[in-house]
């Protein structure tokens, strides 16, 4: 901590992001190499993890204590989520995102993650165990779940969110060109990438992305992107921003716009 401080001084992190774990030694590793590494190392990105053990005040560093009203499995306390609350600094930008990651919250997806990033302070509050006294939900912003599936803590879900949030800061990832071709960044998938070797075991790389015939290969790719999202993820075409001819396209391999009647319907109407 009193590293990151230091470099605070020195040049102001673009986005900084707070964790608050009972198990700070899970993030020792994903934050030290690849990607967030270069972030951190940068000072584009100051991480902060807050061992909750830190805040308690019994001699046993207890974080966790049983449900009122019994029942199995023990629950995150209060007091130590809210003293490390209380011990962060002001926020860095304007607005602070807390965040609860839990099972039962908003489906994070890129949009969410956007609108993240762009508050510049962003604190991970991780349930363990059963889960967290229900009264830290009155002191987080949002309620974010990574997925409907249940993680035995939330730490995997942090540095999932700590990985898609670093990446997308100006500078830290070497061609941000590639972000913003990425699955869901239009609204649709990516498309299917290929390099050397132009044939693996009769596996071919298709000939137009050997053409060097740019405006071509991007056509190829928008198309294959297309047919991708149409086949693996067709509801996120109903907020894709499409050309008219690509709408008739899709429309010719029996997608919809919904809400639009198809001229075939019109005609049953009739
Ligand atoms: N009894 C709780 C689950 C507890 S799982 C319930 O049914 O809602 C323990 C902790 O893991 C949670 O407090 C949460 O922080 C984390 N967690 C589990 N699954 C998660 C998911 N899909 N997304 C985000 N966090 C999750």
């Amino acid at each position: 901590m009193v590293e990151s401080e230091k470099r605070v001084s020195e040049t102001t992190p673009e986005l900084r992001i707070s964790i608050l774990t009972g198990f700070p030694g899970m993030f020792t590793g994903p934050l030290d190499d690849g990607m967030m590494r270069i972030a951190r190392e940068s000072g584009k990105v100051e991480f902060r993890i807050l061992n909750l053990r830190d805040f308690t005040d019994d001699p046993h560093r207890s974080i966790d204590d049983y449900p009122y009203g019994g029942g199995p499995g023990m629950i995150l306390k209060i007091e130590p989520v809210a003293r490390a609350l209380e011990s962060l600094p002001p926020a860095l930008g304007d607005r602070r995102e807390v965040l609860l990651l839990t099972p039962q919250g908003e489906s994070l997806d890129q949009p969410m993650v956007r609108k993240l990033l762009a508050s510049r302070d962003v604190v991970l509050v991780i349930g363990r165990y059963k889960g967290v006294d229900e009264r830290v939900r009155s002191f987080v912003t949002r309620e974010v779940s990574i997925g409907d599936y249940v993680l035995s803590g939330g730490e995997p879900a942090a540095i999932v969110i700590a990985d898609c949030l670093s990446r997308l800061v100006p500078g830290v990832m070497g061609d941000i060109e590639s972000a913003e071709s990425d699955s869901f960044e239009r609204t649709i998938l990516d498309s299917g990438y290929y390099t050397r070797p132009e044939e693996f075991r009769g596996l071919k790389v298709p000939e137009v992305y050997l053409s060097g015939h740019h405006a071509r290969i991007r056509e190829a790719r928008r198309q294959d992107a297309l047919q991708r999202t149409l086949s693996r993820r067709p509801d996120l075409l109903d907020r894709a921003e499409l050309s008219r001819a690509e709408e008739k396209l899709l429309e010719e391999r029996g997608w919809s716009r919904p809400g639009h009647t198809t001229a075939e319907d019109d005609s049953e109407k009739k």
